[in-house]
Order: C-alpha cells, then sequence, then structure tokens
C-alpha cells in the first residue's frame, strides 16, 4: 500500500526535529524545518530531489541551515505570511535572547491557510495555527497517512509556549481545539520530543479541549 515516507532527524542545540517527506513513490522531498546541523541534513537528503524547504514557523532553531539547504538544493522556501518577516532577522526569530544569530533568506512564497504543498503525489495542507507565533502552521496529510507536522503547537503531552513575542494563549487554544477535531489515528511529528497521535493527546494532553 502506498503511504507518505517519513523520515526524522534531531538537529541544532534545541534538539528541534527535521522531517524529510515524500510520497513514497520515489517523488521528490519535503524538508520540513531544516533546523541545524546543515552538513548532516545534506548527506541525508544524498542528493535527492528536494521540491521544497517548509518552515513550521519563524524560530531560529527551525532555519538553522536553511540558507545551505537552499543553496545545496535550489528548492525554494516556503513560510506563512504572518512569520515571513522574522525569518530574516535574528532579532525578530528569537535567536538573539539565545545568543544564536540564525537567520533564512527571505520566503519564496508565503502561505496562508488552506494552500497546499504539492510534491509528487504527496499533498500537505497548511493549518494555520498560531498561538506559539503568529505565522506557526501544521501541515496535514489526510491521504497518504494521515500524518501531521505539527511543528511547536502541539508536542506529546504538550503544547507550545506562548509567552515568547508574538505568542498568544488564546490563539493556542483555538489552534489546538481545531486539531483536536483530526482522525484520532493521525500521526503527529511535533517539532521536538517524540511522536504522538491525535487519540492519545485526546487521552493525555492536560491543554486538550475538554467536551
Ligand atoms: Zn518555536
Ligand atoms: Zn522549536
Amino acid at each position: 500500500m502506498a503511504g507518505t515516507a517519513v523520515e526524522g532527524l534531531t538537529l541544532g542545540e534545541l534538539e528541534t526535529n527535521c522531517w524529510i517527506v515524500s510520497d513514497g513513490r520515489g517523488g521528490p522531498l519535503v524538508v520540513i524545518d531544516p533546523a541545524g546541523e546543515p552538513d548532516v541534513l545534506i548527506e541525508a537528503l544524498r542528493g535527492r530531489a528536494v521540491s521544497v524547504v517548509v518552515l513550521t514557523h519563524g524560530h531560529f532553531d527551525h532555519l538553522g541551515a536553511a540558507s545551505a539547504v537552499l543553496a545545496a538544493t535550489g528548492a525554494p522556501l516556503f513560510v506563512h505570511s504572518a512569520d515571513a518577516a522574522a525569518v530574516t532577522n535574528a532579532a525578530a526569530n528569537g535567536g538573539l535572547v539565545f545568543g544564536f544569530d540564525a537567520v533564512a533568506p527571505a520566503p519564496d512564497r508565503e502561505l496562508e491557510d488552506g494552500d497546499v504543498v504539492a510534491a509528487g503525489a504527496l499533498r500537505l495542507e497548511v493549518l494555520h495555527t498560531p498561538g506559539h507565533t503568529p505565522g506557526s502552521i501544521c501541515l496535514y496529510d489526510a491521504d497518504g497517512g494521515p500524518h501531521l507536522f505539527s511543528g511547536d503547537t502541539l508536542f506529546a503531552g504538550s503544547v507550545g509556549r506562548t509567552d515568547f513575542p508574538g505568542g498568544d494563549a488564546r490563539e493556542m487554544r483555538a489552534s489546538v481545539g481545531r486539531l483536536a477535531a483530526l482522525p484520532a489515528e493521525t500521526l503527529v511529528h511535533p517539532g521536538h520530543g517524540p511522536d504522538t497521535t491525535i487519540a492519545r493527546e485526546a487521552r493525555t494532553n492536560f491543554f486538550w479541549p475538554r467536551a
């Protein structure tokens, strides 16, 4: 049975998960959050075609290898419009606070809710899930999984912090409520920490909406 192929790498000082995703039929790759350690990431790509690099949000710990990966692959960079300005600015992407100066190039395309990132037969739907940052997104693959790449919006047992600049706890509650409507069997690949499922979070996540 055909299904989406998902490879994970944990990269950089904040142990951020980078996801390398394809249609499982030899189609080109989508790289989600090229977090750091460009040599390791480019080696993992092994010369395979990269269709696009997508950031789940504009924080420095999710984009440290973006410039190197774009240069090595020629792929374009996609970021939600509300985080597009932050990625090029180490003051706005949170890096300077932690002593990092990582920036990405200006995005080639600004994403909006409902957009679809396609690569071969892979189709990732953009869910705008603000709260951690104004332009945080999750990428939802209904057909090949279902899979959800949840960035720093949803973690196993928790949700992303809302106390950074641009964070908003009320928006985060609404965003988690939206994810709660996804199929229970959806496999969730977060920006940090282990995978989970929507069903497991519904049972165990303190931040889950209560009926
Ligand atoms: Zn973040
Ligand atoms: Zn992060």
